[in-house]
């Protein structure tokens, strides 16, 4: 398992770090990376990353449907993220081929945070193909 490290600068904000995972897969010549995020107030999405605004939208939208005064239980002033965190998911997995990740031409990888600024951690798992071991 590979850890990375980030630091978010905003408390909503859409990070791409498709690079980051690139650089995990470099050498493997078929199989998949679990890309998987351990935190409970941030996800980890595919989408876009050519146009920035479609990012912005995805968490604009986020925010107006579950916005940060909601009546929530859980008193830590932080419901909103975690709900959020919910809605986007803790991983994906991306097919790796001949060392690189397999992505649409539009695809991104992004680490979405909804509760910082923070330190964070992101795992790679990279799994190969039984056919290449
Ligand atoms: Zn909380």
């Amino acid at each position: 398992m590979i850890t990375k490290r980030l630091k978010s600068s905003r408390r909503r904000e859409a990070i791409d770090i498709t690079s980051l995972v690139a650089d995990a897969v470099v050498g493997v010549k078929e199989g998949i990376a679990v890309v998987y995020v351990p935190h409970t107030t941030a996800g980890v999405t595919i989408n876009e990353s050519y146009d920035p605004d479609v990012a912005a939208d995805i968490l604009d939208k986020l925010e107006e449907l579950v916005p940060f005064a909601g009546g929530y239980r859980h008193l830590e002033g932080n419901a909103d993220a975690h709900i959020q965190a919910t809605i986007v998911g803790s991983s994906v997995t991306v097919i790796v081929k001949d060392g690189k990740l397999v992505l649409g031409r539009w695809q991104g990888i992004f680490f979405m945070e909804f509760d910082g600024p923070r330190n964070r951690e992101i795992y790679i798992e990279v799994v190969p193909a039984k056919e290449s071991l």
